[in-house]
């Protein structure tokens, strides 16, 4: 089965950017209810895709005072014991991020080993790629970030 996630989060001076549990030198960063980590929250919507399980949203309600600057990397492994309770395993997660500055370059193989790492999978099943918005719209303006991923899960018995 196979799952798609999207998220978009607004940037601003002074906050924190956090990708894939690792934490980017960075002027502006995401303004979020938790830690505002936008591929972390991108790729669990892929995996609650593929494993349909609903939304981000319906598992960790940004109205709920528990998840005020809460860790997406636990969201992430709470996800990931969700789908090994199913039954279900990770094949391969592909991820790209859309964002003006900085330049994710010197991240992305850090960004993979971490993501890996949470997600119990082989470093080279684990994909991130990243792009700008070439100057436009609000990405360009470096105003907001967004990330679409992509992941595909099995059932372990196959
Ligand atoms: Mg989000």
């Amino acid at each position: 089965m196979v799952g798609i996630g999207y998220d978009m989060h607004r940037l601003e001076i002074g906050e924190k950017l956090i990708l894939g549990g690792i934490e980017i030198e960075s002027e502006i960063g995401t303004v979020a209810h938790s830690d505002g980590d936008v591929l972390l929250h991108s790729i669990i919507d892929a995996i609650l895709g593929a494993a349909g399980m609903g939304d981000i949203g319906e598992h960790f309600p940004d109205t709920d005072i528990r998840y005020k600057g809460y860790s997406s990397v636990e969201m992430t492994k709470k996800i990931m014991n969700l789908l090994v309770n199913k039954g279900l395993k990770l094949v391969n997660i592909d991820a790209v991020v859309v964002l003006e500055k900085p330049k994710l370059l010197p991240y992305k193989n850090m960004i993979k080993i971490k993501i890996a790492e949470i997600c119990n999978l082989p470093k080279e099943r684990v994909n991130i790629k990243a792009t700008t918005n070439e100057g436009l719209s609000y990405i360009g303006r470096g105003e907001g970030i967004v990330v679409h991923s992509i992941c595909q899960i099995e059932n372990v018995r196959n």
